[in-house]
């Protein structure tokens, strides 16, 4: 098999360690936390906001760099997570397949460098800027309303004739 697909593996497993490494130190800081909080409570003279926050800090710095890893991992799979509905994308993709959200990654093929260069050659700045605007649901409210009055007309024609 391919050395290639070895290397993902490996980068994959290594991306995986890391997540772990900074799991357990995240597990420790919340532990640290408890005790630093407790101490407090026991000691009303004792102030360890500092501490705690500085801690609470940490912990949340290690979340977004367990999220990139996560991240890293998806991307040796080739794939990619939209950021608005969490679905799995392949890497090339430029919309997500389920809600339409826009990828702005390097992977991304934009659909406007792929258009042709000499289309119509600047794009008004609104036109670029509503179509950043992501449309989360296209509304779909049909009432039957129009149909009934389409009826009676048809049902006046038929008194005429
Ligand atoms: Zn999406």
């Amino acid at each position: 098999m391919p050395i290639f697909q070895d290397q993902k593996g490996k980068n994959i497993s290594n991306f995986q360690k890391m997540i772990d490494e900074k799991k357990n130190t995240i597990r420790k800081y919340y532990d640290e936390i408890g005790h630093l909080y407790y101490g407090q409570y026991k000691d009303v003279n004792v102030d360890m906001t500092k501490d705690i926050n500085a801690r609470c800090e940490s912990i949340s710095n290690l979340y977004i760099e367990i999220e990139d890893l996560n991240v890293k991992i998806l991307r040796e799979r080739g794939l990619k997570k939209c950021a608005v509905c969490g679905t799995e994308n392949n890497l090339s993709n430029a919309f997500c397949f389920k809600c339409g959200a826009r990828f702005d990654d390097a992977d991304a093929v934009p659909a406007d460098v792929i258009a042709p260069p000499n289309a119509s050659a600047t794009p008004s700045r609104q036109d670029t800027k509503q179509t950043k605007i992501e449309p989360a649901v296209t509304p779909v409210t049909a009432e039957p309303v129009i149909d009934a009055s389409a009826t009676a007309e048809v049902t006046d024609e038929g008194k005429e004739e």
